[in-house]
């Protein structure tokens, strides 16, 4: 979501006649689009701040803009930390940083909104300047009504809002006319969209009926939304892929109440059943956080145990950092931080080796692949329909298409293989 609100301002720049610098040195403006989930990557603003802070003495003329949930969530405070800040805006309203922009230059004074009743969707479908030639990013919904103890997100990006479904196809069919082949619905919680008497399994239908599309996804699900009609969609529609992004977060009971996910264990494991019975062969990843306040080692080998009983496909797993303002952050951080990261290695060495073996098992078959990026040296590579990287020899002319590869070769993070047909 992040990455497609980059996409936006680069985007709404460009159709006001700016063009991308090949660097922070030549730029005259530098946009930093934020992310306020974790700790560390708040601290990466102050990092990049300093640093443009040290251009801008050399520059005077060059104009710094900080925007998305750091800068919703902090606001005029970053002013008063980095003075050399020209333009400040929050997650709502990232369609008028060129205005804001002519505004700080005009007035010489720095320019701020922060507004969150603003129109979320107001980008036009056809300036998002798309960083990928093959999977573009649509919003589906904004904004996230869970109060997950640990969350910073719901302050930063409010209530959720679903866009008509008739603006996503409208999106989606002009997309497929500009060549995409795979789409990617987003939404913090995109399996909780409704739009009128239209909800997420309705909505998917109307997008994998777009003639032209080869593929369909979708992230970030929660399992509290997760219905027969999910499952449903996953087995019967043609082009949406059989993966899915669903975050357990912790397999201990107690850490899960005091998370306030709305799920308990077995209530994950029980909906992964279900949707594997309808469709199988499902890919499934997961975010989890280890060393949540209170976690004890049972605790945290509750959740091994949830990775050993679901073999996730791949997974995302994160040392808790308390966030300003959520639930979690009233609690002591009481696990000390070289424990998160032990805990945070094991799960990452557990994870390496399932991939490891899950990959090996692929070996000999014969993957379809959409092309979606150019690997240099005469390589390229691409997803299977499961998500799964595969690396081979072939032409840059390649990109964006689907082909056939027999995979030879398998490690943790990505498979290879041979190039045996072109599909188109
Ligand atoms: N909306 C999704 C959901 O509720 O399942 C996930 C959104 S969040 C941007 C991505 C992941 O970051 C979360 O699933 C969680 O694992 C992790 N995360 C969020 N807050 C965190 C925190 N305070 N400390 C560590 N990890 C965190």
């Amino acid at each position: 979501m992040n990455v497609n609100d980059s996409e936006k301002v680069a985007g709404v720049l460009r159709a006001r006649g700016h063009e991308p610098a090949p660097d922070a040195e030549s730029a005259d403006f530098v946009f930093i689009n934020t992310c306020a989930v974790r700790e560390k990557a708040a601290q990466k603003l102050d990092h990049s701040l300093d640093r443009l802070g040290w251009l801008k003495r050399r520059r005077p003329e060059l104009r710094v803009g900080v925007g998305g949930c750091v800068a919703q969530l902090d606001g005029r405070a970053i002013l008063e930390r980095a003075g050399h800040v020209d333009v400040l805006v929050g997650t709502h309203n990232l369609r008028r940083v060129p205005d804001l922009l002519d505004q700080a230059i005009e007035e010489g004074a720095p320019a701020v909104d922060l507004d969150r009743k603003a129109d979320a969707f107001a980008v036009p479908a056809g300036d998002i300047a798309h960083g990928s030639p093959v999977r573009a990013y649509v919003t589906a919904m904004e904004g996230c009504n869970h109060v997950c103890s640990f969350c910073v997100v719901p302050r930063t990006r409010g209530p959720e809002v679903s866009r008509p479904p008739e603006q996503i196809v409208a999106e989606v069919e002009s997309l497929v006319r500009r060549g995409y082949p795979e789409v990617m619905l987003l939404g913090q919680t995109v399996n909780a969209y409704r739009h009128r008497d239209v909800g997420f399994a309705d909505l998917l239908a109307r997008v994998d009926a777009v003639p032209g599309l080869s593929r369909l996804r979708f992230t970030t699900s929660h399992p509290e939304h997760v219905d027969r009609s999910l499952g449903s969609a996953l087995r019967d529609l043609e082009r949406l892929c059989p993966y899915l992004h669903l975050p357990f977060q912790s397999g201990s009971d107690r850490v899960l109440q005091s998370m306030r996910r709305g799920h308990t264990r077995a209530r994950y494991l029980e909906i992964i059943d279900g949707l594997r019975e309808a469709v199988p062969d499902l890919a499934l990843s997961s975010d989890v956080i280890v060393g949540y306040p209170g976690e004890t080692q049972g605790e945290f080998e509750d959740t091994l145990a949830v990775l050993e009983t679901v073999r996730f496909d791949s997974l995302f797993a994160f040392a808790y950092s308390p966030r300003p303002g959520t639930a979690a952050a009233l609690a002591p951080d009481d696990v000390p931080a070289a424990e998160k990261q032990r805990r945070l290695q094991v799960v990452l060495d557990y994870q390496q080796r399932r991939q490891r073996e899950q990959h090996a098992a692929r070996v000999g078959l014969t993957e379809e692949v959409l092309v979606d990026t150019i690997d240099g040296g005469g390589r390229v590579s691409g997803r299977t329909p499961h998500f799964r990287i595969v690396h081979f020899d072939g032409e840059e002319g390649l990109l964006g298409q689907l082909v056939r590869v027999k995979v030879t070769g398998a490690g943790p993070n990505a498979l290879s293989g041979q190039l045996t047909q072109a599909i188109h």
